[in-house]
């Protein structure tokens, strides 16, 4: 349905999208997200053409958008964007607000009009609201009327610019519901958002975007729960984390727990967490110095603001050893302490070197 290549996007000096490549097909829905100055409300406006793009093309069903010749707003008809700010008219009812569009531009009668905004309303929940104006509206409401107008125009496309940023926490999930719903239904969407529960459960495809490009994109289970560069995987948690590199059996077992409560503080953890953590940290380290030939290991806490989680990475070299699996850990009480500690471990051996992650239950 679309396809972007090479685009790039600079204002002035500033290059703002550098080698932009994708294609979208039609029922999809694409969720962008990623730092804010990334270009992401550039590379929506660049798709409709809002913002002209500096190079590469666009071609959508066929037609290249930056031929001088292509017919522009006809085919940005098709392709309605939905803003953080509603943009509502508010000189005009809520109805008025829906009809204007499909009576002026599409040459619809007013009567078919009507008949149809008062469906969209009802697709939208606000069948009873057809009669009042925007200002009497909560923000919800209002952005709820602003993709039942979208919808109006008939588009082949809708693109949302983080269309819940701008409500009150309690007006998101309303919004989210009725995009949810259009997803449910077939429409081709692209859906910049900081909602990432909600870009992970409505997408079929997921793009990370950072530095002018689409960084990382897959099917959202593997960029929200393993993404392969460490930059989605720092936006994804945006885990704050804590390392301590222990070099040998003579390291600093205080200075190490110290570090580590100042870590709990910062990150006010509660009290029993932090004896758990710090219970955990010393069985396995223990395990580690019987276990382990070299003392050499690099400890890692990180912790995800979005879910909660806690976990205790140990890195360590050597032949592919689980400290938790293998028969040869002399130490089954410590085991045992550590596996009720822990809701999940991930072993994985890579590049020499391997690497326990456990999750704090
Ligand atoms: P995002 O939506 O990811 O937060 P934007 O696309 O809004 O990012 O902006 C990307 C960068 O481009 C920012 O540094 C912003 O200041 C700059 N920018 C956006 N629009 C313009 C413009 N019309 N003129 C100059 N700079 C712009
Ligand atoms: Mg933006």
């Amino acid at each position: 349905m679309i396809q972007i290549e090479h685009l790039s996007k600079k204002f002035g000096s500033l290059q703002v999208l550098r080698d932009v490549t994708i294609t979208i097909r039609k029922g999809e829905v694409i969720s962008i997200i990623g730092p804010s100055g990334t270009g992401k409300s550039t590379f929506l406006r660049c798709i409709n053409m809002l913002d002209r793009p500096t190079g590469g093309s666009i071609v959508i069903n066929g037609i290249d958008m930056l031929d001088p010749k292509t017919d522009v707003p006809s085919i940005r008809q098709k392709m309605n964007m939905v803003f953080q700010s509603f943009n509502l008219f508010s000189h005009l009812s809520v109805l008025d607000n829906l009809t204007i569009g499909p009576i002026r531009l599409l040459r619809r009668s007013r009567e078919e009009a009507e008949r149809r905004s008062h469906e969209l309303l009802k697709l939208v929940g606000l069948a009873e609201k057809a009669d009042n104006f925007p200002d009497e509206l909560s923000g919800g409401q209002k952005q709820r009327v602003a993709i039942a107008r979208c919808l109006a125009m008939e588009p082949d496309i809708i693109l949302f610019d983080e269309p819940t940023s701008a409500l009150d926490p309690t007006m998101v999930s309303e919004v989210l519901g009725v995009i949810r719903r259009l997803a449910r239904n077939g429409m081709t969407m692209l859906i910049v958002t900081h909602e990432m529960d909600f870009a992970r459960d409505v997408s079929s495809r997921v793009l990370y975007m950072d530095e002018g490009v689409i960084y990382e994109e897959g099917p959202p289970d593997q960029i929200f729960r393993d993404p392969k560069k460490e930059r989605t995987r720092t936006f994804i948690n945006r885990v704050r984390s804590f390392n301590y590199r222990i070099t040998s059996s003579n390291y600093d077992l205080y200075a190490m727990n110290a570090e580590i409560e100042l870590f709990c503080e910062k990150q006010i953890f509660a009290l029993k967490t932090r004896r758990d953590l710090l219970l955990l940290v010393e069985e396995v380290l223990q395990i580690c110095s019987l276990t382990l030939q070299l003392l050499v290991l690099d400890l890692t806490i990180t912790y995800s603001e979005k879910n909660g989680e806690i976990n205790l990475v140990v890195v360590y070299g050597g032949e592919n050893v689980n400290l938790l699996e293998t028969a040869a850990v002399p130490d089954e009480l410590g085991v045992t302490i550590i596996r009720n500690l822990i809701r999940s471990i991930d072993f994985r051996h890579e590049d020499g070197r391997n690497r326990l992650a456990l999750t704090l239950k």
